[in-house]
């Protein structure tokens, strides 16, 4: 089973594409077509038709969480498909806002638009993820990802209040994973519960040994040094034969990847292709 992965929407662009700060993602396998976050305007409207990619035929819409920049051209995705079976935990629908130190609060929740539309979608359409589960043949949500590491956070001044009083623990975070022969691709949308804990917790509930390759957000842009050093440990233990880091994931932490593994980095952008072929 071949497995295609297309990015459509990411804060950076191949020539003739729009980029803007947010994610979305077009994943064919076995024999269905699912949308893996909606980015944050215009860029996946533009994009699908540059790329001629039909939205009207998807199966389903995964939002891996409620931030403007993974929901924000929801409304564009249910013009083109209003039957889409819609997958997100309800947390989606939480108040959150980022306070750096010095600056106003910044409201990143979910549009108020994007919030009825999914939140009026009748229940035989609008699929709360609450655990590990199936949504293709091979294709998986992680559900909630447990926050085991001591090092990992959700990577930013995240609050659930304008005033900063109440940490927003982002608890609909979560991942997706495609079993394939050579072991699970992992993809991510910004990874707020942090890649070790994600990818722990996507081997326990699958079964697998083998992480063969991760695509998407891992928000290690403000990360600590302790925090990157944990990190390229666990990756170089699991050893995946590719990385796509994109959006959030900071080139920092892709440079120390680069440097640091011997996996094959790809850093992504809107237009990238991955074909998962069987290896011969
Ligand atoms: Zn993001
Ligand atoms: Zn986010």
């Amino acid at each position: 089973m071949t497995t295609v992965l297309k990015i459509i929407v990411d804060n950076h662009a191949a020539k003739g594409l729009a980029a803007e700060h947010g994610l979305s993602m077009l994943i064919e396998s076995g024999g269905r077509r699912i949308l893996f976050d909606a980015g944050q305007g215009d860029a996946l409207e533009n994009n699908s038709r540059q790329l001629g990619l039909d939205l009207k035929h998807i199966d389903a819409l995964v939002l891996s969480h409620g931030h403007y920049d993974h929901t924000g051209a929801v409304d564009f995705v249910m013009q083109e498909n209003p039957e889409v079976q819609v997958y997100a935990h309800p947390a989606i629908f939480s108040e959150r806002y980022s306070i750096y130190p010095g600056k106003d609060a910044k409201d990143i929740s979910m549009p108020s638009e994007e919030r009825l539309i999914v939140g009026n979608l009748p229940d035989s359409q609008l699929n709360w993820v609450k655990a590990p589960t199936q949504i293709a043949p091979g294709v998986w949500l992680t559900g909630p990802i447990p926050r085991l590491h001591p090092l990992e956070d959700t990577g930013g001044p995240f609050f659930e209040d304008p005033e900063g009083q109440i940490p927003d623990p982002i608890a609909d975070d979560m991942a997706m994973w495609i079993e394939t022969k050579a072991g699970l691709v992992v993809v991510c949308g910004c990874c707020h519960s942090g890649i070790i804990n994600t990818l722990g917790h996507i081997l326990a509930a699958s079964g697998s040994s083998r992480i063969r390759g991760i695509i998407g957000g891992l928000h290690l842009r403000n990360s600590s040094d302790e925090r990157l050093h944990a990190t390229v440990d666990v990756l170089r233990a699991y050893a995946p034969e590719f990385m796509v880091p994109c959006h959030c994931t900071g080139t920092l932490a892709t440079d120390f990847f680069k440097q640091n593994l011997k996996t094959e980095i790809h850093p992504g952008y809107a237009g990238f292709e991955l074909k998962t072929g069987e290896p011969s």
